[in-house]
């Protein structure tokens, strides 16, 4: 009787913990993938430049700076960051929310990140289990998480997580893991139509980018891990999102209505809600008619 549940607990257990780890990770990748990419823009201008140029300078040699070097430090006084104080939550609620050398205030969005990642990947494996499908759940809801933060900080999706999203969907469902092969295709089209076909609709008529084509490359990703079937619930769903979060954002944020709102966030969010409750919301919305 006990060990019945036990045994599931203990793989929710595990997950929590190994979400808040990558958690803190993802806080690096948030932080670093817009700035690793700036400076890869900055160095092939460069050599752009320095081909019309007859000097032939090279440029001078910059600091390596990807996900894993240099050390974490503090923004503010560039103490780095040990072991002990980069544990998940635990070591910013120890330190009080403040840098142990020079007491400036960390953002609470690093903590929250972790908790975040570390309560959805507990939830994915509640729900699906210790299986190949709660596995491949935790990468996508990984991603997930790492597109929102990066889009509302920079209103960009990057190619290196959204691709990459897009074909891991393809080959889990080759093993019909979320969703059958052909409706993963179909989806990852259809995904990526639906929103090209409204940015060029709206492009002609007002003459104005109403989203990017990272829009369009993450929802061919959420409909190549779910299938078409789920596209028209992840619309819907990012609308109410969309309203729930935007409407209260404009009114008291002072958010004006020409600041433009991401919407990569909106359908992420709905993406995982549809990963984890899609069939049974799909189901009782059919019930309906
Ligand atoms: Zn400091």
């Amino acid at each position: 009787m006990l060990s019945a549940l036990a045994v599931p607990l203990i793989a929710v257990a595990l997950a929590v913990l190994f979400g808040l780890a990558v958690g803190s990770f993802l806080n690096v990748v948030i932080h670093r993938l817009p700035k690793m990419m700036e400076r890869q823009w900055q160095t092939e201008c460069a050599e752009l430049n320095a081909g019309g140029s007859p000097a032939g300078t090279s440029p001078a040699p910059v600091e390596r700076y990807n996900l894993l070097v240099p050390r974490s430090r503090c923004p503010s006084c560039a103490q780095p960051i040990s072991a002990l104080q980069n544990i998940p939550v635990v070591s910013y609620l120890a330190l009080g929310g403040k840098c142990a050398n020079c007491k400036t205030r960390i953002s609470p969005r690093y903590p929250m990140v972790e908790l975040i990642t570390g309560l959805l990947a507990g939830y994915a494996i509640w729900r699906f289990g210790a299986t190949l499908a709660g596995v491949s759940a935790l990468l996508f809801v990984f991603a997930m998480i790492a597109l929102t933060f990066i889009d509302l900080d920079t209103f960009y999706l990057p190619d290196d997580i959204t691709l990459p999203l897009l074909w891991a969907g393809l080959l889990f469902n080759v093993a019909g893991t979320h969703t059958d092969l052909t409706s993963a295709v179909i989806g990852a089209a259809a995904g990526y139509l639906a929103l090209w076909s409204v940015y060029w609709l709206f492009k002609l008529l007002t003459g104005k980018e109403g989203m990017g084509y990272g829009d369009f490359k993450l929802l061919a990703g959420i409909g190549a891990w779910l299938g078409w079937q789920m596209l028209p619930l992840v619309i819907l769903l990012s609308s109410v999102v969309g309203a729930v979060i935007g409407i209260p954002m404009m009114v008291f944020a002072r958010h004006g209505r020409e600041t433009p709102i991401p919407f990569g966030p909106y359908l992420a969010i709905a993406g995982v809600i549809a990963l984890l409750h899609g069939q049974a919301i799909n189901r009782q919305y059919l019930n309906l008619f």
